[in-house]
């Protein structure tokens, strides 16, 4: 990852911040997006202690379209080149369909979809610069396979898949890499309250018999941004322990 620039959005925490910190590790300079400037700098700082990587910090709400726009800007007065922009900041609040309002779908498809779009749009003009780029979207099992009290959430993240393979197909041509990445049930904030029984549950569906670390979901996003998976497009790559096959 010598020589490249990640731009991860929600970056504070979870598969975001270990993505950082993997990608780091294997040499990436980073750009890291979240609303949380305090953690955001607690992050920048344990990477520069550990590796001797280039990190630059955004507080930036995604769902706030002039926000994102405004750190294209500043990067790009600072001449500085995306190669890959991982589009992982997400929401998850469960609501069967009679409980559902109108403010969760709203505030869901303003952090969950809209900004997939806004930022690779911003991201791919970007990239021209060096006619070469990878977008990695982070979707979940649910927006493929649903999930009972999850139609606005999964919803949200098969409207990412969408988005994943129609810019795929769009942006080959420009050497653009598109592809997403769908976790299972992974151990962050987001699923940290989900109740003992319903925990169970899904662990008896997962055949590994463990729930996924976001470090397993940060080496799928690895290979995708690295060159590694240079002809790899278009493709949704499950990490979920077996949970769906
Ligand atoms: P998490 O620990 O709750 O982290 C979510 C990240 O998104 C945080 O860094 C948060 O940052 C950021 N974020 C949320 N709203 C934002 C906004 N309006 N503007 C900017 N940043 C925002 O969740 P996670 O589990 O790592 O989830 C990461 C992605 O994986 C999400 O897209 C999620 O849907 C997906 N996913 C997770 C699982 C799972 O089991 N955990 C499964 C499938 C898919 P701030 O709060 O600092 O702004």
């Amino acid at each position: 990852m010598k020589g490249k620039t990640m731009l991860i959005t929600g970056a504070s925490k979870g598969i975001g911040k270990a993505t950082a910190l993997l990608c780091a590790e294997q040499g990436a300079s980073l750009v890291l997006l979240s609303r949380n400037s305090d953690l955001l700098n607690d992050l920048k700082q344990e990477i520069i202690s550990k590796y001797p990587a280039k990190v630059l910090v955004f507080p930036c709400d995604i769902t706030k379209p002039e926000q994102i726009e405004n750190v294209f800007k500043q990067l790009n007065a600072e001449k500085i080149t995306i190669d890959c922009l991982v589009n992982n900041a997400g929401i998850m609040q469960d609501a069967t369909l009679l409980t559902i309002s109108d403010e969760l779908i709203k505030n869901t498809y303003e952090t969950n979809v809209f900004p997939v779009i806004h930022a690779s749009r911003l991201a791919v003009k970007n990239m021209l610069r060096k006619r070469k780029g990878s977008i990695i979207n982070i979707t979940s099992i649910i927006g493929i396979n649903g999930h009972p009290g999850n139609t606005v959430y999964g919803s949200s993240k098969a409207a990412v898949v969408g988005i994943t393979k129609s810019l795929a197909k769009e942006l080959a041509p420009l050497n653009i890499r598109v592809n997403a990445v769908a976790p299972g049930f992974i151990e962050t904030e987001l699923t940290a309250g989900i109740d003992e029984k319903f925990r169970e549950k899904n662990l008896n569906s997962i055949g590994m018999k463990r729930f996924g670390k976001p470090e397993d979901v940060a080496k799928v996003i690895l290979f995708l941004a690295s060159d590694l998976s240079e002809y790899v497009t278009g493709q949704v790559i499950g990490v979920d322990g077996s949970m769906v096959i």
